[in-house]
Parts: C-alpha cells; sequence; structure tokens
C-alpha cells in the first residue's frame, strides 16, 4: 500500500498520519520529520536543508528527491508508506512517478485534507514550533498555495485524489479517512 498524504501546514495531517500507519501496518516517511533528524544531527543533508527549513521555504527538489529515493528503497517501505510532505511540488510529483513506475509499485490513493485558511492560521499562530513565526507560517503559505496545491488537480486528473474534509475532532476526521481507506 503507497499512499500520499497532500495538506497545507495546519491541517492536522501529522496527527492523522499517525493514526493512518497505526492502522494499515505501513511504514510512516515523513519529510519533515527526516529533515529535522537530520539538521539535529547535523549531517551533509540536514546542513544543507537547514537554510531553508529557517525560513519556512522548501529544499530545493534535487536534494529532498535524493532523500525520498535512499528512504523508499529501505526494506521497511516495501510492506507500504505512507509518504507525508512529499511530493510538496509538480516537479517532486513527477520524479516520485518515475520512480514508482521503474519499481512495478502504483500509488494506491492520494488523500488530500481540505481545512478552510482562516482555520488554518487560527490553529497554526496556537502552535508552537522552532520554525513557526509569522513570517515563516506565511511563506510555508505561500508556497502551498503556488507549489503544493497544484498537485491536487495532478492527482485528480490520475484518478487517485480522495478529498478529506479536515474539520472536526481528529477523531471524526479520522473516520472520514477510515471510510476512504476502506474502500479501496
Ligand atoms: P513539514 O514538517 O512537512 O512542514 O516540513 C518542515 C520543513 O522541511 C519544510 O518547511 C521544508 O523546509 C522542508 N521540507 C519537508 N518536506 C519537503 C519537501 N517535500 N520539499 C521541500 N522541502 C520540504
Amino acid at each position: 500500500m503507497l499512499i500520499v498524504f497532500i495538506g497545507p501546514p495546519g491541517a492536522g495531517k501529522g496527527t492523522q498520519s499517525e493514526r493512518v500507519v497505526n492502522y494499515l501496518g505501513i511504514t510512516h516517511l515523513s519529510t519533515g520529520d527526516m529533515l529535522r533528524r537530520a539538521k539535529t544531527e547535523q549531517t551533509l543533508v540536514g546542513k544543507l536543508a537547514s537554510e531553508y527549513m529557517d525560513a519556512g521555504r522548501l529544499v530545493p527538489d534535487e536534494l529532498i528527491i535524493q532523500v525520498v529515493g535512499e528512504r523508499l528503497r529501505q526494506p521497511d517501505c516495501q510492506r507500504g508508506c505512507l509518504l507525508d510532505g512529499f511530493p510538496r511540488t509538480l516537479n517532486q510529483a513527477r520524479s516520485l512517478d518515475e520512480y514508482l513506475q521503474a519499481e512495478g509499485r502504483p500509488l494506491d490513493v492520494v488523500l488530500e485534507l481540505h481545512v478552510p485558511d482562516d482555520e488554518l492560521l487560527k490553529r497554526l499562530l496556537a502552535r508552537r514550533r522552532a520554525d513557526d513565526n509569522l513570517d515563516t507560517i506565511r511563506q510555508r503559505f505561500v508556497d502551498y498555495k503556488a507549489l503544493t496545491e497544484p498537485l491536487v488537480d495532478y492527482y485528480q486528473d490520475r484518478g487517485l485524489l480522495r478529498r478529506i474534509e479536515g474539520i472536526g475532532s481528529p477523531d471524526e476526521v479520522f473516520a472520514r479517512i477510515q471510510a476512504v481507506l476502506d474502500a479501496i
């Protein structure tokens, strides 16, 4: 089972990702978590990524594509994987397609967690993280709209997209996701 999870910052993707991977028994591949770990451990990837992350900007496609490609090859990703935070650009989505096609592993579904903008901003301002301040939040929104939202149409065209309304309690949102997953 291979799933892509798309959603703007503050949509609750992290919380729901945990539930999805537990429900399906698949691996959680969060590029944000991987990059934060790389930054803490001061690996080469971490050093290359940190200035972008601190500014709330996307790291270059080539860097993240390489990181994800290596991760997908690891044994724990063979039984299934939830891609959380990747792809985030059309370029990344096309690379992923090429990679999966070469491996003969098609995507099963793309979940889009949808939350209205005013609600997102409210949630983000209530959350505290090192890279959360007004400027970085704004930047992440701008990038999401400009670079990541086009993926919704991209996957819609391929018949893979399922939109989940992200308003309500975590249990209510997960129940919607579960209904989609059970129908696959
Ligand atoms: P996240 O926790 O998913 O919001 O990711 C934290 C930060 O890591 C982002 O603000 C980006 O700087 C970087 N990042 C994570 N995933 C990607 C990606 N697919 N493409 C580019 N940058 C990414």
